[in-house]
């Protein structure tokens, strides 16, 4: 176990933040900066899952509104995690880690086929482990593929990085009044309505017991701080 109290996280990352300031693809900046992070706190004892989003690429809902499949809009999104994965991979290497990727849609020339055993042998082996492909099912999020890796991989705590540090009681880009939680149960956070993730995935945290931190992704500590306690997050669970 690392000083900080944990021993295996699991680390969502959206497609979004990886594109920037752009609204499409991947800015190489960023993407340096995020591997430098999971290197880091790789460096300070940690075992590290990620999963990464598609939303830089393509997202399902979106291919549907145009009258597109669904099912044919979240398979292209699925894809598009692929393509994070694999250069997020490269990126922690780049950076001096190691990283194994492996994904719930088999493509084998390209990267390892997600099993359980597969994924625990290479966190024990002290590699980065990447989950591409979502849960390889469509209608499903990568917010839902992060609970379920997390879940599925024993990981202490799931760390979510969004736009703002933290749960708060009303919308804060709104409600000048709202405040921030530094911890919160999952049936309160249910309770009180507040949208931490997506209902499959928060109600796959909530039945396993899964704690997620949230935290802002601008933050200058980055996730060492995070995981050390000293920027500001909210705690569910
Ligand atoms: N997706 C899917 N099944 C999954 C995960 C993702 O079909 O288990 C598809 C879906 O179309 C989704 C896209 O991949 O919109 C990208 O994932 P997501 O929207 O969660 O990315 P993020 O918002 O985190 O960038």
């Amino acid at each position: 176990m690392s000083r900080t109290g944990y021993s295996r996280v699991l680390l969502k990352v959206s497609g979004e933040a990886l594109a920037g300031d752009q609204s499409y693809g991947i800015e190489p900046k960023i993407l340096n900066e995020v591997a430098r992070q999971i290197v880091d706190l790789s460096r300070r004892g940690l075992q590290v899952a990620i999963v990464i989003g598609g939303g830089n690429i393509v997202r399902g809902m979106s291919i549907a509104a145009e009258g597109g499949d669904r099912v044919i809009g979240d398979h292209m999104g699925m894809l598009g995690t692929v393509i994070n994965s694999v250069a997020l991979g490269d990126a922690i290497r780049r950076a001096g880690g190691r990283s194994h990727v492996f994904s719930s849609v088999s493509m084998p020339s390209i990267c390892d086929t997600f099993t359980q055993r597969g994924a625990i042998a290479a966190l024990e082996g002290g590699a980065t482990v990447i989950c591409a492909g979502g849960t390889g099912n469509p209608f499903f999020t990568t917010d839902t593929a992060a609970a379920l890796k997390a879940i599925e991989l024993k990981c202490d705590v799931m760390l979510k990085g969004t736009k703002v540090d933290g749960v708060y009681s009303a919308d804060p880009a709104k409600d000048p009044s709202a405040e921030r939680f530094d911890a919160i149960s999952h049936e309160d956070a249910l309770a009180r309505d507040l949208r931490v993730m997506d209902t499959a995935a928060f109600a796959l945290a909530r039945d396993n017991g899964l704690p997620i931190i949230v935290y802002a992704l601008s933050d200058k500590e980055g996730l060492v701080g995070v995981i050390e306690g000293r920027t500001p997050s909210t705690r569910v669970g």
